[in-house]
């Protein structure tokens, strides 16, 4: 372990967002000696009980909105995953030469464990998962963490003996990396999303790209090797590079070939594992699965471990989620499909037959992308929500459709047109935000109207 308590002693940080990983680096902060200010745009009555939590630190509460001054005084500020780094107070700060950083680089000042880092469009929380329990089986003393639900500074607290940490990051944990420089690192695709965020494609694309920013030969990038983005990426690493891909072979990677996935290592083949002993469904699983592997070959781990954790890993809870069989119609959850290519991912999985629910809060993406799976796979779309207007228009013409404006609607829609042999899936390319609190509250509300239906069933797909 490596906290230099007596530099962060000498340290005046801002933390801005006073959420779980905003109060988890307060928390280290304080516990250190740091003079520590919380800023956070909410008042006490609109924060939770994280505030009530806050008041028992040493710490100033700076709350219902930002004070300059406070800012201005820092050494170094820490912006929570939620916040932008255009705030007003931020920026001047920044002007003035002060610091700015994410949480998940404060927590890699002060660890000498092995970080593996992942992110993506599509596809992190899984893969994040998959390694973890790969690490686990092998026996390596790892943690998840980022992203994926505890963050990392607050499980640096808690569990500072960790020798690896797996951490989800998203594009805009990255944006405010300084020295972050993972062992291993991985972007799994980039394809459009957050484009309400973000001014363009390169400036997403290009935050993700920072994961890579410090490695050197020593360090591991794991890459898509089908991704454009990332093919055009690699000659500016300096990492070590290892590819998956599913469509070409490789040298050093993993590959698809005659239906099975190849270990290459040095050109040669190492292993072939065979893809049906992965519970987790569709083409995309195959490749979260390949980079998984690749990061726990990066780090030393053997073929036995990989494949007994890999086959026993279980889909998590709103990523294609098998719900129910209700007279010969099966129903799917994959509510976290919240873009246009994780809905393009959703529906390669499945041959035909798909009645397809679609629609929430609009993030800018293009549905006529999606014209070829309408046009071979899908016998009906059930569009819903805010979004349900912009994708009538643009994908009205291909597809047979229905409109409903609630999703609950929406919902006994698809389950009144289901026939014995057709897949109801919820694969709604949009954020939730538009009806629900996040896409967690829409994937229950899905799997309750579909587990409050009766007939002759059976549980298992
Ligand atoms: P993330 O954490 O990046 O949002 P998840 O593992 O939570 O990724 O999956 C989000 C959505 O993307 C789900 O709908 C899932 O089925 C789909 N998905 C998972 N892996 C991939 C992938 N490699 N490429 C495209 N879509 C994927």
């Amino acid at each position: 372990m490596l906290i230099n308590t007596e530099q962060i002693k000498k340290t005046r940080y801002v933390i801005v967002g006073a959420a779980r990983s905003g109060l988890s680096a307060a928390e280290f902060l304080a516990a250190h000696g740091a003079k520590v200010t919380v800023s956070d745009k909410k008042t006490v009555d609109q924060l939770n009980g994280n505030v009530e939590k806050m008041k028992q630190l040493d710490v100033d509460l700076d709350l219902g909105g930002h004070t300059e001054k406070k800012f201005l005084k820092a050494d170094c500020i820490v912006l929570s995953p939620g916040v932008p780094k255009e705030i007003a107070q931020v920026v001047k700060a920044r002007e003035a030469g002060i610091e700015v950083i994410s949480e998940v680089e404060l927590a890699f000042r002060h660890t000498d464990a092995q970080v593996i880092g992942i992110t993506g469009s599509n596809g992190k929380t899984t893969t994040t998962s998959l390694t973890g329990a790969i690490f686990k089986e092998a026996g390596y003393n790892s943690l998840t963490c980022g992203n994926i639900g505890n963050s990392f500074i607050g499980e640096l607290k808690r569990h500072p003996e960790t020798e690896y940490f797996v951490v989800e990051l998203s594009s805009f944990q990255l944006e405010t990396i300084k020295r972050f420089k993972p062992s291993i690192a991985s972007i799994l695709n980039i394809t459009p999303d957050h484009l309400d965020r973000y001014f363009n494609f390169n400036e997403y694309a290009d935050a993700k790209a920072q994961i890579f920013m410090n490695q050197t030969g020593d360090e591991s990038a794991i890459l898509n090797h089908d991704d454009i983005y990332l093919k055009k990426l690699a000659p500016n690493l300096k990492s070590k590079i290892l590819w998956f891909s599913s469509h070409e072979p490789v040298a050093n990677g993993c590959c698809l070939k005659d239906g099975k996935i190849c270990l290459m290592e040095d050109g040669k083949l190492v292993y072939e594992f065979d893809p049906s002993m992965l519970i987790i469904k569709g083409p995309h699983n195959i490749e979260n699965f390949m980079a998984s592997c690749l990061m726990a070959r990066a780090a030393g781990i053997d073929v036995d471990s990989i494949k007994r954790a890999a086959s026993a890993f279980k889909p998590i809870e709103h990523r294609l989620e098998f719900v129910r069989k209700v007279l010969g119609v099966m129903y799917y959850n994959d509510s976290k499909a919240t873009n246009i290519d994780s809905t393009i991912k959703a529906l390669e999985s499945f041959e035909k037959n798909i009645i397809l629910i679609l629609g929430g809060k609009d993030k800018g993406g293009d549905f006529t992308t999606l014209e070829s799976y309408l046009k071979t796979r899908v016998k009906k779309v059930i569009l819903t929500g805010e979004a349900g207007d912009k994708i009538r228009e643009q994908i009205g013409g291909m597809v047979d459709f229905v409109q409903e404006r609630k999703f609950e609607y929406a919902v006994n829609a698809a389950i009144g047109v289901a026939l014995p042999g057709d897949i109801v899936l919820l694969a709604p390319a949009c954020a939730s935000f538009d009806e629900f609190e996040n896409y967690e509250e829409r994937g229950r509300k899905f799997k309750e109207i579909i587990g409050s239906m009766t007939g002759g069933d059976s549980l298992d797909g």
